[in-house]
């Protein structure tokens, strides 16, 4: 029998490294070393090498981690932040936590994310950060993002939330890991992302020692000697038994990857003959580790294609069905409906299927099988 269909399948993943991971926690609980302990230390080396980055900075969670690192680039109320419509909130939502002003602009087409061209028109005298998100796994074109950001002085943090582990490959044919190819990058280890952990987590990547210094000292109430606050801080931690389990998971990163590689090259092969259905589309310059599987439909529903699939026991989502520019939080007389077209089409036609390091044959053929008889049953 074919297990259930989930969007994400946390239970299968851990079953299969259960001893390993259990080990890893009990040695915590024994230890005591809850907060800062070694695993913490231990992890954040792994992972420093795994990413060939100088300083990781591990936090709370992935927003902290964005929050974090523009306190520590000393962004002042009223600076201009551009960022993307098209991603999770967290990203605008602490740019206006910060009291800076959250600038977004229009994606590309083709890969989801913020379109370089769109970044440029949006500069004025008060831009002072960009924020690329590199949406759903794969790189945002930051060679002609750094470009823009170094012809006008620009910081760049970038949102490595989805991407941890995608290769950004540049034009000599180098490559860098997502998250270390700026001034600052922030990933988080929430449990559905592709590094996750059984709780809140997150981090933050740079090679700029002095910056890795203010991060370190604002997760931590602004210390740099104890008890002694140079700064306004805030208290972001990642603890030793979430560390514990990531250091474990870590070591299968790569397999988790090609994993996902591997059932989207299934869908792809499913869904070729569709024109009804695009499928993600790669860029030259990023390998894709495919957080989500993200379909891009033209002539349906895409909401009677998600009931369909429901009634089939097949899950998906809607990532995301409402832009940061049309939610109701932030609603700015600068922007109206309109505005950002690609944005706004997208977030009414995009449907993301199970995507998951277990996925089986059976239950691709189910989930491709599936889609294709909603098609044919509509044209
Ligand atoms: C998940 C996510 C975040 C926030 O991470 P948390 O750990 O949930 O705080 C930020 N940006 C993007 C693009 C994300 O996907």
């Amino acid at each position: 029998m074919m297990n259930p269909i989930r969007m994400v399948d946390l239970v299968t993943q851990y079953g299969n490294i259960q001893e390993e991971i259990d080990a890893a926690v009990l040695g915590v609980m024994k230890s005591a070393a809850f907060i800062n302990g070694p695993e913490v230390t231990a992890f954040q080396q792994n992972l420093e090498k795994y990413l060939g980055v100088k300083h990781v900075i591990p936090c709370a969670n992935g927003t902290d981690a964005l929050q974090v690192s523009m306190m520590a680039l000393e962004l002042k109320p009223g600076d201009e932040v551009i960022t993307t419509s098209f991603t999770f909130i967290a990203t605008a939502e602490v740019i206006a936590l910060l009291g800076l002003t959250p600038v977004v602009v229009d994606v590309d087409p083709d890969t989801f994310n913020i379109d370089p061209n769109a970044i440029r028109r949006a500069i004025t005298p008060k831009t002072k950060a960009i924020v690329p998100v590199h949406l759903f796994g794969q790189c945002a074109d930051m060679e002609e993002i750094q470009k823009i950001a170094d012809e006008f002085g620009l910081f760049v943090i970038e949102d490595a939330c989805q991407s941890i582990g995608a290769d950004y490959i540049f034009k000599d044919g180098s490559r860098k890991k997502s998250g270390t190819i700026s001034n600052i990058g922030c990933t988080s280890f929430f449990p559905s992302k592709n590094l996750g952990c059984f709780g809140d987590g997150g981090a933050i990547f740079t090679n700029d020692d002095s910056l890795a210094e203010a991060c370190r000292s604002i997760a931590n109430h602004g210390m740099v000697v104890r008890y002694y606050h140079d700064r306004v801080g805030v208290n972001s931690r990642l603890d030793s038994i979430q560390a514990a389990i990531l250091r474990v998971k870590l070591k299968y990163l790569d397999n988790y990857i090609s994993n996902r590689q591997n059932a989207a090259r299934a869908y792809n092969e499913a869904f070729a003959d569709f024109p009804q259905l695009q499928t993600p589309q790669e860029s030259a310059f990023s390998t894709h580790v495919f957080h989500q599987y993200t379909l891009l439909t033209t002539g349906f529903d895409r909401n009677k294609l998600q009931e369909y699939l429901a009634v089939k026991d097949v899950p998906s989502m809607i990532y995301y069905p409402v832009p940061m520019h049309l939610q109701k939080a932030y609603t700015d007389p600068r922007y109206k409906d309109g505005d950002f077209p690609i944005t706004e089409s997208l977030s009414k036609s995009v449907i993301s299927l199970p995507m998951h390091t277990e996925l089986s044959p059976d239950q691709i053929d189910h989930i491709t099988q599936s889609v294709i008889a909603f098609i044919k049953s509509n044209f």
